[in-house]
């Protein structure tokens, strides 16, 4: 069944000096090396092997027929048009051309026998079609369905067609696996039971020349073993570059941290803290604990990303490590993405460490983008000595001015919401030594089993599954923003009641300008509304400080309600906060929602979290759209709601800084092939350790020059 074969090549794309328009197009599509034609697989097929007498042929239906023409006429009205009358044998049919030229009427003269393709419509006056394709009748049926490439206009669909073909016979198409490794799991029942896959070669040229007789419908779902064969190399190109990166970090050199013994007369740093605490530590957090210290103690830099739902202290356990890499005599930084998430890890960890590091004489600096000129230099000078033993602040740290003595443990917060160069950026502030420092990546958004297993193949991941005790469960209502003055009468009941409310105004990408708007008119409505209640409005246009004012005020409680853009997205910790309001919900992806509402229920209240969705006219919303909110009111597990987004978005939301469009599999898809997955992971290791020329080969063949993206 994959004999197929491509009709015959045709003129091979001209490689003159000067390159003509196809040819840049194709440069510009990245489609240079004969593999890269390869996998450029079509949007669809036609159908051109057979010719169909025109009184078989069904209305609405595409059919290729051979007919005369028996009469060509230009027509005036009702307005200037070619109409052709052409006849098979069996039945006619009208052909009409709103655009022709004169080379038309000459080609389509009386007489002249035609192969012509088109839809076929019915009608009062017999069948028809709209501009159809034609040429001379005669000349062999191709054996193959006709792909139908995306392409840009620069680039004839012909012109591609034949560039594939050839580049189909140039691909140097060497096993990829060796015999001694699994193949990948057989997928499909032939003639004669279960079948292996076909080769990489049989399925692209299948793919692109697929036999008339295929289930059109295994192609379109990509159930079909070719794509099968397709999807099972992408994704072991995919583990193959991040295991092979994983493994060019085990060779580098980091600092070994371990924890210092206690003394008669001294507790080591982390001990110190955990005494201080107010509470203790989580089951969870003491076992992601020990294996962030085990991989400090290390003398191969750490590359572990560290995940836990919004308020399952990842902080401490930060803070924790932090203590480790100090007492040791070296530095740590705290990155976070936004100044008020910086502030707050500040506050808390100030509030905390600064008592115990001050008896060493060290102290914690501050570092973000807006700092006077003089406090700047200060700090920096602190950095520089080492006297700063923990160094905490936005991407501000990673600048080149910043020189740290000793940085041994980078903390990267919200880590999605960094790019790679920031990440590499920080990787060579220990470069003077010789060295790398210790990576811990934070990330609140659980990312679902199958990506941790293909994108972050290349990290460890440590999971804090169980929040702290005595949180009371948010419960999470649907209601359609009809009954908008109806939660409004609600916030009224929760102020007077000593609470406090967060309203949440979607962010509006296109235009920062309406989105201000919109958060402005929120705030003068709530105002008017709630009489006598103090509402604060926060907004990403205002300058830090003034942010910084209004949620100072916001967590002494001097603000009843705070209307907000997704500023306050993470971060943000006011116990006595307990009912969130989020409008226009359904614009949100579920894990944002995820996150937005984990800023209530942080005390021991009883908390809640209103969704309004807009309805239109007729007062309903997208069925889809309410589908997915209704996930919300179902679940509290950030993994579930996780699973549930990447099934409707797709991962582009979990990677982040990572979503370089070159990163992303572009056959394989994560919700459906999991055991393709499994054996990727698992031949990985084997090709890499016994067959490294085929391992460097695959990824060179799917990756090109793009591995780097997956590195960092
Ligand atoms: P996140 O994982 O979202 O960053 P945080 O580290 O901000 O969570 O912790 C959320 C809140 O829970 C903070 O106020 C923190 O002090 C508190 N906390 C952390 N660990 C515990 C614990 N084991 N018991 C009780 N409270 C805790
Ligand atoms: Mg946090």
């Amino acid at each position: 069944m994959f004999a197929a074969t491509p009709p015959s090549s045709g003129p091979k794309p001209s490689a003159k000096s000067s390159p003509s328009p196809a040819q840049k197009a194709l440069q510009k599509m990245g489609l240079v090396r004969p593999i890269d034609l390869a996998l450029h697989l079509p949007l669809r097929y036609e159908d051109e092997t057979r010719i169909t007498p025109l009184k078989n042929a069904r209305e609405g239906s595409v059919v290729q027929i051979e007919a005369t023409v028996t009469a060509c006429d230009v027509q005036l009205h009702p307005r200037r048009q070619l109409v052709v009358a052409v006849d098979d044998g069996s039945a006619t049919c009208e052909l009409r051309f709103f655009s022709f030229y004169p080379s038309h009427l000459k080609a389509l003269a009386v007489g002249a026998q035609l192969r012509i393709r088109g839809e076929v419509k019915g009608g009062f006056w017999g069948r028809q079609m709209l501009h159809p394709a034609f040429r001379a009748a005669g000349g062999e049926l191709p054996r193959a369905l006709t792909p139908v490439y995306p392409t840009v206009a620069a680039l004839p669909q012909a012109y591609l067609r034949r560039a594939v073909v050839t580049a189909l016979q140039r691909v140097e198409w060497a096993e990829t696996l060796a015999p001694q490794l699994p193949a990948p799991p057989m997928a499909f029942y032939g003639q004669n039971g279960l079948q292996p896959l076909p080769s990489l070669r049989d399925a692209l040229t299948f793919l692109h020349h697929p036999a008339p007789d295929v289930a059109l419908a295994t192609l379109e779902d990509h159930s079909h073993p070719a794509w099968q064969r397709l999807k099972a190399e992408e994704l072991l190109a995919q583990q193959l570059s991040q295991q092979q990166s994983r493994r060019e970090r085990d060779r580098l050199r980091a600092p070994v941290l371990q924890p210092a013994p206690a003394t008669a007369d001294a507790l080591p740093l982390h001990e110190q803290l955990l005494a201080v605490l107010p509470f203790d530590l989580t089951a969870a957090q003491r076992r992601v604990g020990a294996e962030i210290a085990a991989d400090l103690a290390r003398a191969v830099p750490m590359h572990r990303l560290l995940q836990g739902d919004v308020g399952s202290g990842k902080t401490v356990v930060a803070a924790l490590a932090a203590c480790i890499a100090m007492d040791a005599g070296w530095q740590c930084a705290l990155m976070a993405p936004t100044e008020i998430l910086a502030e707050q890890h500040f506050a808390k960890l100030i509030g905390w460490l600064e008592p115990l590091l001050a008896v060493h004489g060290r102290c914690v600096a501050w570092l973000v983008g807006g700092q006077k000129k003089k406090e700047r230099a200060a700090m920096l000078a602190l950095v520089e000595s080492g006297e700063a033993a923990l160094v905490i602040g936005t991407h501000a740290v990673i600048q080149e001015q910043v020189r740290f003595k000793n940085l041994a443990l980078a903390i990267i917060d919200e880590q999605h919401r960094f790019g790679v160069a920031q990440r590499l950026a920080l990787r060579q502030k220990l470069a003077a030594h010789g060295m790398e420092p210790h990576l811990l990546m934070m990330s609140a958004t659980p990312i679902p089993r199958t990506l941790a297993m293909s994108y972050y193949a290349d990290l460890d991941v440590s999971v804090i599954d169980e929040l702290p005790p005595g949180r009371t469960p948010i419960v999470t209502k649907l209601i359609a923003d009809s009954r908008k003055d109806e939660v409004i009468a609600r916030i009224g009941a929760q102020v007077n009641a000593g609470r406090q409310v967060y309203w949440v105004c979607p962010l509006i990408e296109e235009s920062e300008a309406l989105d201000l708007s919109n958060a402005t008119a929120t705030h003068a409505d709530l105002s008017e509304a709630l009489p006598g209640v103090s509402v604060g409005l926060l907004h990403s246009r205002m300058a830090g400080s003034e942010k910084k004012a209004v949620m100072a005020e916001f967590s002494a409680g001097r603000i009843g309600v705070l209307v907000s853009t997704t500023v306050i997205e993470v971060g943000v910790d006011v116990p006595n906060a307990s009912l969130m309001v989020i409008e226009h919900a359904e614009r949100f992806g579920l894990s944002q929602l995820h996150q937005l509402r984990g800023r209530v229920g942080r005390g021991a209240a009883a908390s809640a979290c209103v969704l309004l969705y807009a309805t239109n006219d007729s007062g309903r919303v997208g069925e889809t759209a309410k589908e997915r909110l209704r996930a919300m009111a179902e679940t509290n597990d950030g993994f579930e709601i996780a699973r549930r987004d990447l099934e409707i978005r797709g991962p582009g939301e979990f990677l982040g800084a990572r979503q370089s469009g070159d990163a992303l599999l572009r056959f394989a898809d994560l919700a459906t092939d999991i055991a393709l997955l499994e054996w990727a992971r698992a031949v990985a290791p084997l090709m890499l350790d016994r067959f490294p020329p085929l391992a460097a080969q695959h990824v060179a063949r799917w990756l090109g020059g793009k591995s780097d993206y997956l590195k960092a």
